[in-house]
C-alpha cells in the first residue's frame, strides 16, 4: 500500500470512529504513531528528491561512515544541509591545507605558505564541497600548521609529474567516471596525495604501474589498523577504476608521530577483492538512498550533529538511566575543550576550572638514595630488582633506550608484556 492509500485508510478509521463509537475502537494513539511515522517516511522521500536539485545525493566514504561510526538519521540530517560540528576538525584541516599547497609550490618557502594559510583560514574560512565553513581558531590553525611543517621537514612533500595533491574522483551509479560537480555523480572523494610511477620489475623484466594513496592524519590513534578501513577500501577502489595500476600502495601518514603506516594490494591478485569493495559501496548508497530511522545512543557521543538533533535532546530527558548518561558524556565530550580553553588561567568560575591538588612525585634523587639505603641494609641490586614492580610505561622506556630499532623494540616488548582483559568503565564507541 503506498503512503496516499494508507493515509486515506488512517483517515477514514478515524472518521468511522468519531461517528459510531467515540476513539476507543480505533485506538487514536496508535493511528496518531502511524500517520507520524508515514509522514516522516514521505518527508525523507522529498528531501532526498529535492537535495540540491538532483534526484539522489552523491555519498562520500564520510558521509557513509557517519552512518555506522553514529546513526543513519546522521546521514538524513546530512542529506538535509544541516550544519554540523566541525570544531574538532580545525587542525587537521588547516595540516591537509599547507601540505596540499607545498605540493603545488615548491619555490615558495614552506613557512610562507603556512602564514598564507593560517591568515586564510582564520579570517575567512573555506568551502568545502561547496559548503562555507566558519574561520578556524588562530591556536588550532597555529598548530595545524607546525604539524604540516614538521611533517614536511622530515618527508618533504613530493612534486612533479603523476603526483596530485587533493585529487577528486566522482562517479555515478553504474561507477561510470563523472565530473566532480556532475549531478549523475552517486560517489565522491578526494585524496590527499597519489603518486604514480613507472617503475621496472626484476622478476618480469617489463614495467609496472604503482599507484601510492596517501592519506594523511592529525590524530595520534592513526595506526596500521586505519589500513583496513571502509575509507581505505574506498580510496583503493577509485584510484584502481581511474588508473588502472598494477599495485597499489595504501598509506597513512601520522603527521603527530610522523611515521607512515602501509599496505599493498596488487591488483591483479586481488581483483576479486577490490570488485567486492566496489560493491559493498554500491549497497552502502543504495542503503543511504532509503528513509533512515533514527538509533539514538553511543552512537551520539562525538555525533557532529548531536546539538542538532531532536532524537538526542529526547534521549537527554529520557527515564532510561543508561541512555541520560549518555547523552550526558557527549554534552562534556563537546563542551569540555572550550570550557579548558576558556578556564586557562583564570579563577574557577561556579567551581569549574582549574584547582589546585597535592599529588607526591619522586624527587630526582629518589633512585639513588633507595640503592643507598637497601645496600646498607645488605640487599644486592639483583634482589632490588626483583623487589621492583615494571609498568609497562617504564618497560617500554627501557626497551626503547637498550634497542636500535622500532622492529627490536617491539619484538622485545611481545617477549616481557602479554595482553590482559580487564573491565573498563565508559562508553565503547562503535567502530
Ligand atoms: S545525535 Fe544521536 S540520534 Fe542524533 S543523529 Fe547523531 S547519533 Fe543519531
Amino acid at each position: 500500500m503506498n503512503f496516499y492509500d494508507e493515509l486515506e485508510r488512517m483517515t477514514a478509521e478515524l472518521r468511522d470512529a468519531r461517528q459510531n463509537a467515540g476513539w476507543e475502537g480505533a485506538n487514536p494513539a496508535r493511528i496518531e504513531k502511524r500517520i507520524r511515522a508515514l509522514l516522516e517516511t514521505k518527508q525523507q522521500e522529498m528531501e532526498i528528491t529535492n537535495k540540491g536539485g538532483r534526484t539522489r545525493p552523491a555519498y562520500h566514504p564520510t558521509t557513509i561512515r557517519m552512518h555506522s561510526n553514529h546513526c543513519p538519521h546522521a546521514v538524513r540530517l546530512w542529506k538535509m544541509n544541516t550544519p554540523y560540528d566541525r570544531s574538532i576538525f580545525h587542525t587537521g584541516v588547516i595540516a591537509h591545507a599547507v601540505l596540499e599547497r607545498i605540493g603545488y609550490d615548491p619555490d615558495t618557502p614552506p613557512r610562507d605558505i603556512a602564514d598564507q594559510v593560517i591568515e586564510q583560514y582564520c579570517s575567512q574560512g573555506r568551502s568545502y564541497d561547496g559548503n562555507p565553513e566558519p574561520p578556524s581558531p588562530i591556536p588550532d590553525a597555529i598548530e595545524g600548521a607546525n604539524l604540516a611543517l614538521r611533517w614536511h621537514e622530515r618527508f618533504p612533500v613530493p612534486n612533479g609529474e603523476g603526483i596530485n595533491h587533493e585529487e577528486h574522483f566522482a562517479f555515478d551509479e553504474e561507477w561510470n567516471e563523472v565530473p566532480y560537480h556532475s549531478p549523475d555523480a552517486r560517489f565522491r572523494t578526494m585524496l590527499d596525495v597519489v603518486e604514480i610511477t613507472e617503475e621496472y620489475d626484476e622478476a618480469t623484466d617489463g614495467m609496472f604501474t604503482k599507484a601510492v594513496i596517501r592519506d594523511y592524519k592529525s590524530s595520534w590513534v592513526a595506526n596500521a589498523k586505519e589500513l583496513d578501513t571502509f575509507q581505505r577500501r574506498c580510496q583503493a577502489v577509485v584510484v584502481w577504476l581511474r588508473y588502472k595500476p598494477d599495485i597499489i600502495i595504501l598509506e597513512i601518514a601520522n603527521l603527530r608521530m610522523r611515521c607512515h603506516f602501509r599496505k599493498e594490494v596488487n591488483t591483479h591478485f586481488e581483483e576479486d577483492t577490490l570488485e567486492q569493495w566496489r560493491d559493498d559501496i554500491s549497497t552502502a548508497i543504495r542503503t543511504l538512498d532509503r528513509p533512515l530511522k533514527p538509533n539514538p545512543g553511543r552512537g551520539c557521543v562525538r555525533c557532529p550533529y548531536a546539538q542538532r538533533c531532536t532524537h538526542f535532546d529526547k534521549m537527554s530527558r529520557d527515564g532510561d538511566v543508561i541512555r541520560q548518561y549518555i547523552a550526558a558524556k557527549e554534552t562534556v565530550a563537546r563542551l569540555e575543550p572550550d570550557v579548558r580553553k576558556a578556564m586557562k588561567d583564570k579563577e574557577p568560575v561556579e567551581g569549574v576550572g582549574y584547582h589546585e591538588k597535592e599529588r607526591k612525585r619522586t624527587t630526582p634523587d629518589a633512585k639513588r638514595i633507595l640503592l643507598e639505603e637497601w645496600t646498607a641494609r645488605d640487599g644486592t641490586v639483583e634482589q632490588l630488582y626483583a623487589a621492583l614492580e615494571i609498568s609497562t610505561a617504564a618497560a617500554t622506556k627501557i626497551a626503547k633506550s637498550i634497542t636500535d630499532s622500532r622492529q627490536d623494540r617491539d619484538e622485545l616488548m611481545e617477549r616481557i608484556t602479554k595482553p590482559e582483559i580487564y573491565a573498563s568503565f565508559g562508553i565503547k564507541r562503535k567502530e
